[in-house]
């Protein structure tokens, strides 16, 4: 049996690379060599036994590119492609609607089927996006966190002139930061409890602000998903203004402050992963050089390494870590 060597969950908190079988071809999925694969914070939680779906076993991996190892949907093989991970069900209320962002039995490469951190995967063919030639493999990396923030700033609907705050700065917030402004902010405040990210976000030119100073913001995009933060998200925003939750939470309902909600009109929104639409945008986004997606990446790190950069992650010292399989 064909074996290749794969960052893994090895349940507890218990991430290693080790020896898996090569990932079965499916109909209608193509193989893909992966160039780069993107470790975030969703990672984390699989590797700390955090999430539902996860079982013992998976290989992770969700944002990536790379290259088809054969032709697949109209695409000739050695393509470079970035892969939506997304599976949907295809027969759900959302998917019979379209809405396949939000489909009800989502599931995702990395979680629920052999995930990136690994030299191939195989994905669904409905999933693969070509990439321009002149773009760069590492750049097309960042395309599914930018595509994330693409979402979430068309959610927040975002306008000229408007003040928006940022609750967390890790690179979800960061990017949404950045793209806020790109779409009309005329100041973008971030609140974040980590040192080493906050120094970070004003790297990237965002406005920290202290926890208690209420910047009164048009927008407020929550890119936390703590509970910590459930509480705070309504005090940051003006009367009439819209709240973003980006952040995953835990399944258990959270306390926050409703009757602000009422008293303010405020809106509360949604906004998960992205759809065929933000995807496009952030590709180009990354192809044209408006969005300079290298300042997000902190370490490209061989496979053989993962597990130590996982560490790192887990410490709170590095913000976008790539994994490079080819070299296992
Ligand atoms: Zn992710
Ligand atoms: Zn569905």
């Amino acid at each position: 049996m064909t074996t290749l060597p794969a960052l893994i969950w090895q349940g507890g908190t218990e991430a290693a690379v080790v020896e898996v079988p090569r990932p079965e071809a499916r109909e209608g999925w193509s193989r893909v060599r992966v160039g780069y694969a993107g470790l975030c914070g969703s990672d984390l939680h699989i590797l700390a036994g955090e999430h539902i779906r996860a079982k013992p076993g998976t290989v992770i991996g969700h944002e990536f590119v790379g290259t088809l190892t054969e032709p697949a949907a109209g695409l000739p093989a050695g393509t470079p492609v970035f892969v939506n991970p997304m599976v949907h069900c295809g027969v759900c209320d959302a998917c019979s609607r379209g809405l396949v962002n939000i489909c009800q039995s989502l599931t995702s490469v990395g979680i629920d089927y052999p995930g990136a951190a690994c030299p191939e995967v195989v994905v669904p063919d409905y999933g693969l996006y070509p990439l321009p030639p002149a773009m760069r493999l590492v750049d097309a990396a960042l395309v599914e966190p930018l595509a994330v923030g693409v979402r979430a700033v068309r959610r927040g609907e975002v306008r000229l002139g408007d003040r928006v705050h940022v609750i967390g700065a890790g690179p979800i917030g960061c990017i949404v930061g950045l793209l806020a402004g790109m779409a009309g902010a005329v100041e973008v405040t971030v609140s974040e409890p980590s040192a080493f990210r906050r120094e970070q976000a004003a790297a990237l030119g965002l406005t920290i602000v202290e926890g208690g100073a209420t910047p009164a913001a048009d927008v407020v995009f929550d890119a936390t998903g703590h509970p910590a933060a459930a509480p705070e998200i309504t005090s940051w925003a003006r009367p009439g203004g819209r709240i973003v939750l980006v952040g995953a939470y835990p399944p258990a309902p959270q306390p926050t402050a409703l009757l602000s909600i009422m008293f303010a009109e405020l809106t509360l929104v949604g906004t998960r992963i992205y759809t065929r639409q933000d995807i496009l945008a952030a590709i180009e986004l990354i192809a044209s050089g408006r969005v300079d997606v290298s300042r997000f990446v902190t370490e490209v790190v061989a496979l053989r390494d993962a597990a130590k950069a996982v560490e790192r992650l887990r410490a709170g010292t590095a913000m976008k870590l790539l994994l490079d399989p080819e070299n296992a």
